[in-house]
């Protein structure tokens, strides 16, 4: 990396460097846009430049060797008042941006969860970035409303889904930004189903669950949430929840709401959704489901029988964005009923006031969760899932799916090792024998490799390794290579 000082580089202050613009484009006075020649050439530059990013990206070390503030002390502290020729911006993009870049699209990438992408879904958000339409409502791009419904239906049939969720039935499906938001707004709608004063109004969850879901708890005006407790598996245990109702009850509290997870973000968990689901319509309790990372595994059948039960939830929310080669930002929310959805988010100003709307024969998404705004996320999915094919991503899934439990047999034959979990999705979560000190350092030796990455975690007290295999471009070479590392360390 070439470091330089600020103040050195390619912001003249004092005008030394202007010869460049003499040579440089057009875009340097009124009306200051890049032509659309110069876009086309810097287009297709682009292009290359993540085509060869992504071609040889396993190459890079994975994490970045830079402290807090590096990356700050190489740009200018002010913006530029002259336009800058667009090869400083690409350069400057190489030397600067580049060095501080944590590589997600690694092969190498076990850590976290996937957050993976892939060519169709790059164009699509390209092609999204060039309409740049706000699909708010249906008059605002009819079609980016009507394609937004139809991929979300699709994958209601895709991933096995109910039926009444589609938009053609009672329910529907919404794209939104990240299943935080959607999880938020299923808190806000539960909370307007029932009466009474906020502090009344009870919300349960596993103790496994994502931090999204308290997060969204305190946003939508919760003030009691219950965790409850778990089974050796890290599933909820059913008989406390109802316990805990009942108690609550009891109490003259209002349980309100409760979350079954299909796959945990710690060690892929899922918690019963069935039993669930009964109980919530035997308190009448809103029921939302988190399938944020696995929702993505039921596009193949074998997988199905961990959301059985999905018939008893009100609301459902996955991430493409995660394990389906869609980049970030795509994560679906659905509704079994739109009515309370859409009696809660709804405000009508005059302005937002249409006869298409007035008719009721169309969709108006902004009326799906919180921004007016929108963009035409949809496009990318749509790209992804025809490139690929359903046939495309079932092979992945199950080719990641294998890879982890290849891993997971491996770990189990190794005596210092041994696994915490089971590995029902992409996940394989282990520990070293002789406890956390050793855990943490056979961690810290995968990640010290550069080429590979995990994110150790901590469960009930005792630290544990999370090998998360669903990146992309990740083959049996690299689960092998990871392999070689950890039985060399273990
Ligand atoms: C990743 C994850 C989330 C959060 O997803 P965002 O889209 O980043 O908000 C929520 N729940 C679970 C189970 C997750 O794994």
């Amino acid at each position: 990396m070439s470091r330089r000082s600020p103040a050195s580089g390619h912001r003249p202050e004092d005008g030394s460097q202007d010869s460049r613009l003499a040579t440089h484009d057009a875009a340097a006075k009124p009306p200051y846009h890049m032509p659309f020649d110069e876009f086309r050439r810097h287009g297709h530059e682009v292009v290359d430049w993540v085509a060869d990013y992504l071609e040889s990206v396993g190459d890079r070390p994975i994490t970045p060797d830079v402290k807090p503030g590096d990356i700050r002390a190489l740009l200018p502290e002010s913006a530029p008042e002259r336009p800058e020729p667009f090869e400083d911006v690409m350069r400057d993009l190489d030397e600067i941006i580049m060095p501080g870049i944590t590589h997600w699209q690694s092969p190498g990438w076990f850590g976290f969860f996937p957050a993976n992408s892939s060519p169709p879904s790059i164009l699509g958000e390209l092609v999204s970035a060039g309409l740049s339409t706000q699909g708010m409502m249906w008059s605002t791009s009819p079609a980016a409303s009507e394609l937004e419904s139809v991929v979300a239906d699709w994958l209601v049939d895709l991933l096995g889904l109910p039926e009444t969720w589609k938009t053609t039935g009672p329910g529907g499906g919404v794209i939104q930004m990240s299943a935080s938001d959607s999880t938020h707004l299923a808190f806000v709608i539960a909370r307007e189903q029932v009466e009474g004063p906020a502090e009344s109004k009870v919300l349960y969850a596993s103790n496994q669950s994502h931090s999204s879901i308290e997060k969204g708890a305190k946003i939508a005006g919760f003030k009691q949430v219950r965790l409850i407790g778990i089974d050796d598996e890290y599933a909820l245990d059913a008989a406390e929840l109802r316990r805990t109702i009942v108690d609550d009850l009891a109490a003259g509290l209002k349980p309100t709401t409760v979350v079954s997870n299909v796959g945990t973000t710690g060690t892929t968990a899922v918690d019963p959704v069935r039993s669930i689901g009964e109980i919530a319509r035997e308190y009448g309790l809103w029921h939302h489901v988190d399938a944020a990372y696995a929702g993505t595994a039921m596009i193949c059948e074998e997988f199905r029988h961990h959301q059985d039960g999905l018939e008893l939830a009100d609301s459902y929310t996955f991430n493409p964005h995660k394990w389906m080669f869609t980049n970030f930002d795509c994560n679906l929310f659905y509704v079994a009923d739109r009515k309370p959805l859409i009696d809660t988010m709804s405000i009508l100003p005059p302005y937002l006031r249409d006869e298409a709307s007035e008719s009721g024969q169309v969709i108006n998404y902004r009326d799906w969760h919180v921004p007016l705004g929108r963009r035409f996320r949809a496009l990318k999915l749509w790209f992804v899932i025809r490139s690929y094919g359903a046939e495309g991503i079932r092979y992945h899934v199950r080719e990641h799916h294998r890879l982890a439990t290849d891993l997971a047999a491996r770990v189990e034959r190794h005596s210092s090792l041994e696994l915490i979990a089971p590995t029902p999705f992409g996940l394989v979560s282990f520990r070293h024998v002789d406890g956390d000190e050793a855990t943490n350092a056979l961690a810290a030796a995968i990640n010290e490799s550069g080429w590979a990455h995990v994110s150790p975690s901590t469960i009930e007290d005792r630290r544990f390794v999370r090998v998360s295999i669903g990146q992309t471009y990740t083959t049996a070479e690299h689960v092998d290579r990871l392999w070689d590392l950890i039985a060399a360390r273990a």
